[in-house]
């Protein structure tokens, strides 16, 4: 046991040595939050679902309800997001899943990240503005959500994917209520949703965003489920569908008079057919004597916030001056070595001789920025300052996808991010088809960069931030957590479990305090809230802030004691999300 388990169990209760259920520092806010069905918490048995959509949310419970497992309702829920959420999820989209079985006690994880066409070399996207990057043809990767969804299905569901699309299906062909959120992210994207026909027709009826409140219905893409049901994934991975996507791509459908620059993509038929999801080992990293298990790459979530973890465990202390160094010092090096490349140095960016080398780096002072990259070579000093030379920056990366925690009444886990990148994806629907394209190879580092490990490559795909996360303790589910927001996923997921075991707050607080993002740069976004409770202690140590209105949307559950539930979704950032249980009496 390290000091720091030692200082945690005076507040917590020690299990086998190590910590659970740390007592609530501060008082939860209410449950009931938000319009009526939509609570951001919701405690019982049986199993529990929290997404950000009241509609996912009811449908991953529906297919618990009748005795779907855990990864049949977060396909499930996962394709209604595509109707709900379509800007941040889709069948066009990719994402990753953490799965945890129950019955073997062990923890797999499903890479569906959208990959470069064959054709993409690592200049394709050099010299191009970002923006005009965002809203093409080529910055659409070989969707992988569909071949994920098979294969979580194939090899965790117990439903086939017709049967998994149902309550999607349902919701698309009988709507749903148009929220605020739904109408800003419309809103904001009418600018270049209007430059396209497809995209104009579906989301811009009559020529603006649907009003709060009306009931918006979608039923090509009900039509396109319904055929993807019947026909598999095949009808995408090289079929009509598939050669719908890549004549979309090749030949955005500009809508007449438009002056954009609507770049065409690179990729082929072949590049749909080539395409796998990939079954993957986690990420392991112990914290206060806790497994926390993520994603490998090609995502950088599990070693970034892996490494973190290792870094705070080294400190004798931790709080949110720590928090931010120790994630900045994690920033420094997921930029310089992780990547989908060959080599990355995951056993040693993971390693305990790595994570003291560089807590030993952290002071009373925020460090100066930008802080070096280490050397992870295996050969640990006490104290080693990195070279000037080896610094790193982070890329800009887009704030918006999603992310969904289900458990099921077996006790199985699943913690998944999906996504389509920016808010709207590159914005364009393919025609007839009722669902929007990715913009995830804007991910890649535009370059010129040598030796960046995220330049576009071939069949490569580009490094992720998203970090869906499960924590075991002696094997058992303590809690599982995730949320979007781009490279902020990352410190948005750190932060909670420092809010939860460190700083000994209730989930519910853990998910709803105010939070700072620091990624090796000089300032730190912060929302305003956490500039008002942490801001004076930190500036006079030496940090400073730019204030942003709202970093992530979490969904988190918690595996209380006896069998109860806690799912967790936001109270109040993007809208509210939505927590349910199976049943609230045992
Ligand atoms: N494209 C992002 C990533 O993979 C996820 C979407 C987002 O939240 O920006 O890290």
């Amino acid at each position: 046991m390290t000091t720091r388990q030692l200082a945690v169990s005076v507040a917590g209760i020690l299990v086998g040595g190590s910590v659970l259920f740390a007592q609530p520092a501060v008082a939860s806010p209410p449950a009931q939050v938000g319009p009526v069905g939509k609570r951001p918490v919701a405690e019982g048995y049986g199993g529990a679902v929290a997404t950000v959509d009241l509609d996912a949310s009811e449908a991953a419970l529906g297919v618990l309800r009748r005795g779907g497992n855990a990864m049949d309702a977060a396909v499930a829920a996962a394709a209604t997001l595509g109707v709900t959420e379509p800007y941040s999820a889709g069948l066009a989209g990719g994402g990753f899943i953490v799965y945890y079985d129950a019955r073997h006690r062990k923890v797999h994880t499903i890479d569906g990240r959208e990959t470069a066409p064959r054709a993409m070399a690592a200049t394709s996207l050099e010299g191009i503005p970002f923006d005009d990057a965002v809203t093409s043809g080529l910055s659409a990767g070989v969707p992988g959500s569909v071949a994920q969804w098979e294969l979580a299905l194939r090899r965790f569901g117990t439903l086939s994917l017709g049967q998994a699309l149902r309550p999607a299906i349902k919701v698309a062909s009988e709507g749903f209520t148009v929220d605020q959120t739904f109408h800003d992210q419309t809103a904001a994207n009418a600018a270049r949703f209007k430059d396209f026909t497809s995209t104009a027709k579906l989301y811009l009826p009559g020529g603006a965003p649907p009003p709060v409140g009306s009931t918006f219905r979608n039923p090509e893409l009900a039509g396109t489920y319904r055929r993807l049901g019947r026909e598999g994934g095949d009808w995408l991975y090289g079929g009509r569908l598939g050669a719908e996507i890549v004549a979309t791509v090749k030949k955005p459908p500009l809508t007449p008079g438009s002056t954009r620059n609507a770049r065409p993509g690179l990729m082929e038929l072949s590049d749909l057919a080539a395409y796998r999801a990939i079954e993957r080992p986690p990420t392991e990293t112990t914290y206060l004597g806790m497994d926390v298990y993520g994603i490998a790459p090609p995502s950088s979530g599990g070693s970034t916030v892996g490494e973190a973890l290792n870094i705070l465990e080294a400190l004798p202390k931790v709080g949110m001056h720590e928090y931010l160094e120790a994630s900045r010092l994690s920033f420094a090096d997921r930029n310089k070595y992780v990547g989908d490349i060959p080599g990355v140095p995951l056993k040693e960016l993971l390693s305990d001789g790595f994570a003291k080398e560089r807590a030993c780096l952290i002071g009373e002072r925020a460090m100066p920025n930008p802080a070096p990259a280490g050397d992870p070579d295996g050969d640990y000093g006490p104290c080693r300052a990195a070279s000037p030379a080896q610094e790193t920056r982070t890329p800009a990366e887009g704030p918006e996808t999603t992310h969904m925690v289900v458990t099921d009444r077996w006790g199985n886990v699943v913690a998944y991010n999906i996504t389509i990148e920016s808010t709207g994806g590159n914005g364009i629907v393919v025609p007839g088809r009722g669902f929007l394209l990715n913009n995830e190879l804007t991910d890649f580092t535009f370059g010129p960069a040598p030796g960046d490990p995220n330049l576009p490559a071939p069949g490569k795909r580009p490094r992720s931030s998203m970090a869906p996360t499960i924590v075991l303790n002696d094997g058992e589910p303590v809690l599982a957590l995730g949320s979007p927001g781009g490279s902020t996923i990352i410190t948005t997921v750190l932060q909670i479990l420092v809010n939860r075991w460190d700083l000994g707050m209730s989930l519910p607080d853990a998910l709803a305090a105010p939070r700072a993002s620091q990624r090796n740069t000089a300032q730190t976004q912060a929302e305003q809230g956490f500039i008002d409770r942490y801001g004076p202690e930190l500036t006079s140590r030496g940090h400073s802030f730019t204030p942003t209105p709202e970093i992530g949307a979490a969904t988190a559950v918690e595996f209380l004691r006896h069998g109860r539930l806690q799912a967790v979704a936001e109270p109040t950032r993007r809208g509210g999300g939505s927590a349910l249980v199976v049943s609230e009496r045992r």
